[in-house]
């Protein structure tokens, strides 16, 4: 489940490499000791270990029962080539070329079927003018807008992003949807709340893929800009929730997310898991990873976590920036002759802290949590800066549509709390949004009013000056700088958080203390000087977040914060249907 298909030939390769040099231990001992019998002992272990494989696979049955069924299989079967060894033999050697065959096949069809897809669909895109900008959506994962130097955080943390902002328009209260990855990521590609798209959880794979009506039917931007004639893409390093493989490839003609190293393809496969529980987590001074740093295999002890509950990803290879950078140039470069709406997302903020670990410290990093938190942070900033220039070398950045933003804040103590996806404090939803476009964006605007990012899609539709104002909700953000009469009456940003098994245990250990999502759902409303947050158990919370901002003291109980919930939460049902 939620694998791409191209574990179909890499897990093969794996275990072929894997079992070879099984095959060679054994090979070795029965040289060494005539009375062991090689081939028994090797038609045992392969066995074994194949069934053992398969088993897991199921995700149904319990480990141990798994091991213990193997052993048996691979006794049995044993026992039963025994006595029937040299013909087994030579249906080997006969059906080993048609193994190779089928995986040569299957790794044609599935690399070729991409790439024929693609090809494809590329050619058959409709015409656009000239003059059409390209679209460059930048999600920094994790990245809650207080840490950005832009957003009055007093350490030098985003130089190029502030740069961008200096030259465009800066959201100082946007708002996230919800308060971890996958719904937030929904939102930003449909323009709805994740009430409404309804992926509000991870839902199992369909087995003939996601159809037209996954995200509740809901067109997304990529889908629109697609049939506008728009080549588009995806490019992901967070491999977890934000994939085809989850449902969000709707729309992208090119998706990166899985298999773009060796060493990421290796940790997925089963005993690659295996490998990587075992050793790619031991401490800076172990042998396994000294032994691992010695054979140049470094980029695989840089792990991300995204997702390291029960759910799938835990030990992946992390994609740096750099990676996510090379990805999306060598798609921009592979043609010319459409302009393109690229997608992406960088994990490099989120936990675990610091940027790659050969990358050069900023000054400030000491090592504390905050410190390593903002050290990653400077080091995607450097990468945005290095893709922009790349854009201007080539002649695209003053056509090109860039907003940069994030899908969700951190909590990094805050609230008792340590990440993210358990409440909807505001260092959890309230993220960076800066709008980037010269020809039509003013320069240097910083706009006050809070601001949902659900109105992203409206706002690049509006800006691409394309009539259809149906498909995404809104209003356009395009309105609050065109006219300043609108800010008092914009829609307040509503984030919703449903009641979720997610949460890692580290943020679990406040249940009971701060209302969270593990005993019900959570909605938060934002106006200029309110957040009001409700618990589908526990009742409301209101913070007056204008002059407390760190959200320390709850007014609930207050005369006023009581009449001033009541009269927030009324706006609940109607802000939702106006999205
Ligand atoms: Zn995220």
């Amino acid at each position: 489940m939620h694998v791409s298909k191209e574990v179909l030939w890499i897990s093969p390769l794996v275990d072929l490499l894997f079992f070879l040099i099984i095959t060679l231990l054994v090979w070795l001992i029965s040289r060494f000791s005539q009375r062991i019998p090689g081939i028994r002992l090797l038609v045992f272990l392969l066995t074994f270990l194949t069934i053992y494989d398969w088993l897991t696979l199921t995700n149904r049955l319990y480990h141990r029962a798994c091991l213990i069924l193997a052993l048996g299989v691979a006794v049995a079967f044993a026992r039963w080539i025994s006595k029937r060894e040299a013909s087994s033999i030579t249906f080997w050697k006969m059906s080993t070329r048609w193994l190779v065959a089928v995986f040569v096949l299957l790794l044609l069809a599935i690399q070729g079927g991409k790439w024929a897809h693609e090809t494809i669909t590329v050619a058959k895109l409709g015409a656009v003018p000239q003059s059409a900008p390209n679209v460059l959506v930048i999600v920094l994962d994790t990245l809650r807008a207080d840490h950005l130097s832009s957003y009055g955080y007093a350490r030098a943390t985003s130089p190029e992003i502030d740069r961008i902002a200096s030259q465009g328009v800066l959201f100082e209260n946007a708002i996230a949807p919800c308060s971890w990855s996958l719904p937030s990521h929904a939102s930003l590609l449909t323009g709805r709340a994740p009430s409404q798209h309804g992926m509000q959880n991870v839902q199992p794979m369909p087995w003939l893929g996601w159809g037209q009506n996954s995200l509740g039917g809901y067109s997304t931007l990529g889908e629109v800009l697609r049939h506008g004639g728009y080549r588009t893409g995806a490019f992901s390093a967070n491999r977890v929730y934000f994939t085809s493989n989850v449902g969000l490839g709707r729309g992208f003609i090119h998706f990166e997310d899985y298999f773009d190293s060796v060493g990421d393809s290796f940790v997925r496969t089963l005993y690659g898991r295996e490998f990587a529980r075992l050793y790619l987590n031991r401490t800076e001074r172990s042998k396994a990873t000294r032994a691992l740093r010695y054979l140049g295999l470094e980029a695989w002890l840089d792990k991300d976590s995204e997702g390291s509950g029960d759910f799938g990803g835990a030990y992946g290879v992390r994609k740096r920036a750099s990676v996510v950078n090379q990805e999306l140039l060598q798609w921009i470069d592979r043609d010319r002759r459409h302009p393109f709406f690229a997608f992406l997302n960088y994990l490099d903020v989120h936990y675990s802290y610091g940027g790659p670990q050969d990358y050069p410290k900023p000054d400030w990093d000491r090592g504390t949590t905050i410190d390593e938190y903002d050290a990653g942070l400077k080091y995607v900033d450097d990468y945005i800066g290095r893709l922009l220039r790349e854009l201007e070398q080539r002649g695209l950045a003053r056509n090109t549509i860039v907003v940069i933003t994030s899908d969700h804040g951190e909590s990094l103590g805050a609230h008792g709390l340590t990440y993210h996806g358990a409440s909807l404090y505001r260092e959890l939803i309230q993220v960076p949004l800066i709008i980037y476009y010269p020809p039509q964006i003013p320069k240097g605007l910083r706009v006050a009013t809070p601001v949902g990012n659900t109105a992203i899609a409206a706002t690049i539709m509006d800006l691409l000056g394309a009539g259809d104002q149906g498909t995404f909700p809104g209003p356009p953000l395009s309105a609050l700088w065109k006219s300043s009469k609108l800010q008092t009456k914009w829609p307040h940003p509503i984030s919703e958080l449903a009641q979720t098994d997610i949460i890692v245990p580290a943020d679990r250990v406040v249940e009971g203390k701060i209302p969270i999502a593990t005993n019900g759902w959570m909605r938060s409303l934002v106006t200029p000087r309110w957040h009001l947050i409700t618990h589908e158990k526990f009742g409301n919370q209101l913070y007056d977040w204008a002059n407390d901002p760190n959200e320390s003291r709850n007014l609930i109980d207050s005369v006023e914060g009581r009449a001033t919930a009541l009269r927030l939460a009324a706006q609940f049902d109607a802000g939702t249907k106006a999205q």
